[in-house]
């Protein structure tokens, strides 16, 4: 029973771990695909058809950085068919920290966000910061050609204090600028590794940008340029956005990629980055499941024994009582039988019987008469006070004592003084014949064994010195 307890115990330590190593998997998966999203963003955001300046310096600038990226494809997929009014174009740039937003329509008219509040500007209010306004007007013709990204310096109103980001696609134009102090410091070039390192990609991950096969930009110069078109890994990867497991060059990454307008972003996890901190808590988890077993084996064992103990107990014991069983008296006898047989020594047996008990029974109840038997018991178990003398229930309402190497003598005269003592209990007997108490009459058997007794014999003999007693009164001893 407790057994089987301690197993399923464990076992289920061992489910429920191996469960919650799972969703620790599921945990880091979740999170290294937010960590990729955010990179293939970003990189997004800096290649070619998306030319807005981004230096990724800032954790608190990155969601910031990939909402302006989103706005501006956002436009760029819905090219305004009208004119977009000026307080239209503040609303949008407002919350996105663009002080000069510039969209063109589909008949390439342009609206700036700044034209109003160009008169009376007051660019003293934005203190060091001055605002760059040369392109709000006549500027599509000037970026006619592709796409770019500049730093405007050296322009009317004084200092290099404005980015200017200029995306076009599917016909549309979107023109930014961004505070400079926002912003931070313009990279001529993509930053792979720092951006790697900005959207935790592991320790050791990194990014590539593929062109059509080609790799462009990877933080490893050897790597650039290199044409991947037949690699199984790129031909996985090559159309639609997801994440997956890649063996590439012999080493196996977690990857999270991006396909858009020929461009793969791939951002490359390697396994042991992936697997380590969830790696680190399955430790732990190992080491508590193994700890919960071992407790629970230990808890179990310790149960077992004790429960072995109880048998053990139990099998040598009278429950009613609590004194040895007819059983271990007779183990007793035997070994004191032989023993004494060999060193010539006597041994007495006491076989005492509880008076009229039966009409005890009627007049009280049988419960009463549980307690009675206890009491005598433990009168009789007060009184036997030798180590080797032993003392029992032999069954019913009959005890039995086994008294070695006390001769008949001695043994009848303990007999009697255990007659007195259970009558001087005084425990009120109300139907029996010889006392008004309850009382006991014994049989008293002696021998020195010898080959030719038996025990049987020997208990025989205590049995009719008792029935003597019995016969003779009761409430008395005798001896055969
Ligand atoms: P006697 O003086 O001749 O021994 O008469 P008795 O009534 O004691 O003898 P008998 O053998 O006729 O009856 C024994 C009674 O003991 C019958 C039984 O109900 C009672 N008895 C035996 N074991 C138990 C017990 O565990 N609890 C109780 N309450 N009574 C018991
Ligand atoms: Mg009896
Ligand atoms: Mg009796």
């Amino acid at each position: 029973m407790l057994i089987p307890t301690v197993m399923i115990f464990a076992l289920s330590v061992l489910v429920i771990s191996l469960i919650s190593y799972r969703l620790l998997d599921r945990t880091v998966q979740t999170k290294t695909n937010a960590n990729l999203d955010v990179f293939t963003d970003l990189v997004l955001a800096q290649i070619g058809h998306l030319d807005i300046i981004l230096n990724v310096t800032k954790q608190t600038l990155k969601e910031k950085h990939i909402a302006i990226a989103k706005f501006i494809e956002y436009i760029l997929e819905n090219v305004p068919e009208e004119d977009i009014t000026t307080e239209e174009l503040q609303r949008l740039a407002r919350p996105l920290d663009i002080i000069e937003l510039n969209v063109a329509n589909k008949n390439g008219i342009l609206t700036s966000s700044n034209v109003p509040t160009l008169i009376g500007f007051d660019y003293k209010a934005f203190e060091s910061t001055k605002i760059y306004m040369a392109l709000t007007t006549g500027a599509l013709k000037e970026i006619s050609e592709e796409p770019r990204r500049s730093v405007l310096d050296d322009n009317t109103y004084g200092e290099i204090n404005q980015y200017t980001g200029i995306a076009r696609k599917n016909g549309g134009f979107i023109q930014l600028g961004f505070n400079a102090s926002i912003i931070g410091r313009l990279q001529d070039e993509i930053n792979i590794g720092q951006t790697i390192k900005e959207t935790k990609l592991g320790d050791n991950g990194h990014g590539l940008v593929l062109s059509a096969g080609i790799i462009t930009a990877h933080p490893d110069e050897a790597l650039l340029k290199k044409d991947v078109s037949n690699e199984d890994w790129y031909i996985a990867i090559n159309s639609g956005n997801g994440f997956t497991w890649l063996d590439i060059n012999g080493g196996k990454y977690y990857a999270g990629y991006k396909n858009i307008d020929g461009h793969t972003i791939v951002g490359l996890v390697p396994e042991s980055d992936f697997y380590r901190e969830s790696h680190n808590l399955l430790t732990a988890v190992k080491i508590i499941t193994a700890a919960a077993i071992f407790v629970s084996c230990f808890i179990g064992l310790i149960f077992f024994y004790n429960r072995n103990e109880k048998l053990k107990a139990l099998s040598i014991t009278d429950e009613l009582t609590k004194l040895n069983n007819r059983r271990s008296f007779l183990g007793y006898m035997d070994l004191i039988w032989k023993q004494n047989q060999r060193l010539k020594l006597p041994i007495s047996i006491l076989m005492l019987d509880v008076d009229y008990f039966k009409k005890y029974n009627d007049s009280l109840g049988h419960l009463e008469g549980d307690k009675t038997l206890i009491a005598i018991a433990q009168c009789l178990k007060k009184n036997v006070k030798r180590e080797t003398d032993f003392v029992a229930r032999f069954g019913g309402e009959e005890f039995v004592c086994l008294l070695p190497f006390v001769g008949r003598d001695e043994a009848l005269d303990f007999a009697k003084t255990l007659v007195q003592r259970v009558e001087s209990m005084k425990i009120i007997h109300p139907m029996s014949e010889v006392s008004d108490f309850v009382t006991i009459s014994v049989g008293v058997a002696s021998a020195v064994p010898n080959e030719n007794d038996s025990q049987t014999k020997f208990l025989d003999e205590a049995d009719k010195a008792l029935y003597m007693a019995k016969k003779t009164g009761r409430n008395k001893a005798i001896a055969n």
